[in-house]
Order: structure tokens, then sequence, then C-alpha cells
């Protein structure tokens, strides 16, 4: 999982922080940006500012998305995030 924020968007009110303070961060302009191993991706309003969350943060960031008020925590799965996908076994049918 990867997550960025549009800083456009941001109201700076810290949710995000108090759900996931490992993931986001509150710089000197008030507004939230992502951080990756504790070092803050501020290249404002841009998925280039792509920030890898770590498993054990999942849930957590999903959680600071949904009650974001700005609406702009986005959230990219990677191929690894999705669960398989079960391949039914073909039905055979026998004529006797
Ligand atoms: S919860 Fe959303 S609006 Fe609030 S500080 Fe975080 S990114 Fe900005």
């Amino acid at each position: 999982m990867r997550v960025w924020i549009d800083q456009d968007l941001c109201t700076g009110d810290g949710l995000c922080i108090d759900h996931c303070p490992d993931v986001f961060v509150q710089l000197e302009d008030g507004i939230a940006y992502v951080a990756e191993r504790g070092v803050p991706l501020n290249d404002p309003g841009s998925s280039g500012s792509l920030a890898r969350v770590d498993q054990r943060n999942h849930l957590a960031v999903v959680k600071a998305a949904e009650v974001c008020p700005g609406e702009c925590i986005f959230i990219e799965l990677d191929e690894h995030d999705l669960p398989p996908v079960e391949t039914p076994t073909p039905l055979v049918i026998h004529a006797s």
C-alpha cells in the first residue's frame, strides 16, 4: 500500500496524525504530509509524494482516509495487497 495527500484540500485539522502518526506528519505550514520511515515527503499536491506504508499501519491509514474532512488522502494498493483470486475448478463431465 502507498498513500499520498493532496495538500490543496487539506484543512490542517490533524485527524490523520491522530490515527497514524507513523505515516502522517504536520509541517510548519500547518498542512499534513505523508512520511516514509520518518522522513516527510513534502512535494505538495502531488502523487509523486507516495509513501510506502508498512503492513502494520494499513488499517490505521484506511481509517485516517475515512475520517479525513478534506477527503484528500489517497491510497494506492500494490498488487500484493490484493487478496488472491481463486481460479474456479473446471467442471468436468464424463459421458458414459
Ligand atoms: S485528516 Fe485530512 S484534512 Fe485533516 S490534516 Fe489530515 S490530510 Fe489534512
